[in-house]
């Protein structure tokens, strides 16, 4: 097994034809546990291929009985969410648009709650736009619904919200966390170095598009990678042990750890002087905010990230923030 205790789903974007499902699936089947394919395709234009429908649910069956894989697919509505259990399928998934509204992804926990038939999971993406809070918003209804969750990074434009993710993350330990290279980068050519950032950052599994011919895929074409591009991705991924820290990572720590004291000292101090700058600004009826002051000092410091070979957005970044609470405690 490549990815040793990680979770690994692949698949179409879309199940289009049998014979194209269960071309990809025999040739997924040796290194990959769980087959994905999309039989309803939330689409932007009512001009694309809207998936299949219903009738796929017969070709994640004959998956299933073919190769041994479970399956999984895409839910937006009660009704899918009754047939796809109905005929077996194992996983569910809720996409980026479907996640995006908390009354639909309610109406979907109620009818996962009053199922008699329970997936092994639901997936759940992160929202298009980028929300913490409505992603974990989600995850609570699904895990009021009594089943088992996992959330899916997909990223939003495509481009990672690593911070995001980091928030579901902390707030929900133990909600396993995979990455979706293929959404998150819109382009087969990204899907390796993804895959091992997320190995990197210690995620718990990979959802991948893989179709047998993904020039000819009649949605997302440009991300879909071969079964057998696949493979060569996975079998090259470095996998990280973790390890409880040894004296040499806790001695660098500790050195961190003394360094945020200074640096939350040195805020604290700022603080107050621009608390007392308020004060003075407001005796003499100055106002609070001169731009050329601010750009001078921003300048002055994009400079000094030069010189030190820091990032000069690093340091905007950092600026803007320390200088937006300057202005609010002087207001
Ligand atoms: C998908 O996984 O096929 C899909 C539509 O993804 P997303 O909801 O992340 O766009
Ligand atoms: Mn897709």
């Amino acid at each position: 097994m490549p990815l040793a205790n990680k979770i690994l789903i692949a698949g179409p974007c879309a199940a289009e034809t049998e014979q194209q499902v269960l071309e990809t699936a025999q040739a997924l089947a040796s290194f990959c546990p769980i087959f994905r394919a999309g039989i309803w395709k939330p689409r932007t234009s009512p001009d694309s291929f809207q998936g299949i429908g219903a009738e796929g649910l017969g070709w994640l069956q004959h998956v299933k009985e073919q190769t041994g894989m479970l399956t999984a697919t895409e839910v937006a509505t009660p009704e899918h969410i009754r047939l796809a259990l109905e005929a077996g399928v194992d996983y569910l998934w809720i996409g980026a648009r479907t996640a995006a509204n908390p009354i639909q992804v309610q109406l979907l926990a109620d009818a996962l709650a009053q199922s008699a038939i329970k997936p092994k999971a639901v997936l759940i993406k992160n929202p298009v736009n980028e929300d913490a809070a409505l992603w974990i918003g989600n995850i609570e209804r699904l895990l009021q619904a009594s089943v088992e969750v996992m959330a899916v990074h997909r990223g939003c434009n495509h481009r990672p919200c690593w911070a995001m993710a980091f928030e579901v993350k902390r707030r929900m330990p133990h909600i396993p966390l995979l990455l979706d290279p293929s959404h998150m980068s819109g382009d087969a050519g990204l899907i390796a170095s993804l895959s091992q950032q997320a190995m990197d950052l210690d995620y718990d599994g990979l959802m991948i598009e893989s179709h047998c011919s993904p020039m000819e895929a009649l949605s997302d074409a440009k991300q879909q990678i071969t079964p057998v591009a696949l493979q060569a991705i996975i079998s090259h991924l470095v996998l990280r042990h973790a390890s409880s820290p040894d004296s040499t990572l806790l001695a660098l720590r500790q050195q961190i750890d003394e360094i945020d004291d200074e640096l939350w000292n040195l805020i604290a101090r700022r603080m107050h002087i621009a608390q007392q700058i308020g004060d003075y600004k407001r005796s003499l009826q100055m106002p609070v905010l001169q731009v050329s002051r601010y750009d001078a000092i921003l300048q002055k410091r994009k400079q000094w990230a030069r010189d030190n070979r820091l990032s000069e957005d690093l340091v905007q970044q950092i600026f803007d923030v320390i200088h937006k609470e300057s202005v609010k405690v002087q207001l």
